[in-house]
């Protein structure tokens, strides 16, 4: 028989290492998984989307040693580490999260970005604060919740790093930037987002779910570095690669 009174004094891992290995489904796939989360099947596609030869700024693939986008528009972050491509498993889990508004795929999700992070290299700042990208109000409403500020938390506890949405706020009054492409994306950013006031030399990490055509972040970025930051790095799940049509698609469909 279970000793319930010894159950609260489980500590927050162990409670983790128990529900993983309770059974339960794929959120992707419905096949028999552990504790919720994704089956080897579906992790290993996520984890394989990503190839090599990728640039070192913006983790778009290489064209003959150059990168289309960073050769489009120098970003002024410094660097972005993503988890996996806007393709395949990926997308299906971005969708699930935000389009069916599963918002409990956000600890799978924010394990991942975990992961990339504790792996990349460079290793990031111990001093690294993470800022989420501040949502549309009515995308908050619609959804009933942020995606970018539920993965910065979950990213915040695993990581242990502090996070500070106050550092980034959003104008009711901003353009809704869905219906844009990249090119009008940047001027109608413009005015959009607002900084408080940032610690001087400051290492932040800009937290996002999908990098469409990286104006945001390039805006952003600028914005934070006017304000004294020393370096920004962008930290999504999800980058879209740079084919005709499709970064501007997919900046309608998940803005
Ligand atoms: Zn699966
Ligand atoms: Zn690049």
């Amino acid at each position: 028989m279970l000793d319930m009174s010894r159950w609260c004094e489980w500590s927050a891992d162990t409670w983790r290492g128990f529900v993983r290995r309770v059974p339960a489904d794929c959120p992707r796939c419905m096949t028999r998984a552990r504790g919720g989360r994704l089956c080897p099947g579906c992790a290993s596609g996520l984890i394989d989307s990503m190839g090599t030869g990728r640039c070192l700024v913006c983790r778009h693939p290489q064209v003959a040693g150059n990168c289309p986008d960073c050769a489009a528009q120098a970003p002024a972050f410094d660097r972005l580490i993503a988890v996996f491509d806007y393709v395949g498993v990926g997308a299906e889990l971005i969708r699930l999260y935000k389009v069916q508004r599963r918002l409990h795929l956000s600890a799978i999700l924010a394990d991942a970005l975990a992961t990339a992070v504790k792996h990349c290299d460079p290793p990031i700042s111990p001093s690294t604060i993470l800022v989420p990208v501040p949502a549309r109000h009515e995308g908050i409403i619609q959804r009933g919740f942020s995606p970018a500020a539920e993965v910065a938390r979950g990213l915040s506890a695993r990581l242990r790093l502090p996070c500070r949405p106050d550092l980034l706020h959003r104008s009711l009054a901003g353009t809704k930037q869905a219906a844009l492409g990249r090119r009008a994306r940047l001027g109608a950013l413009e005015g959009v987002y607002r900084c408080g006031p940032v610690p001087r030399g400051a290492h932040i990490a800009v937290v996002d779910d999908v990098l469409t055509t990286g104006s945001t972040l390039h805006h952003i970025a600028r914005l934070l570095k006017a304000q004294g930051a020393a370096t920004v790095t962008g930290m999504v799940l999800a980058r879209a690669l740079s084919r005709v049509g499709q970064t501007d698609e997919l900046a309608r469909r998940f803005d």
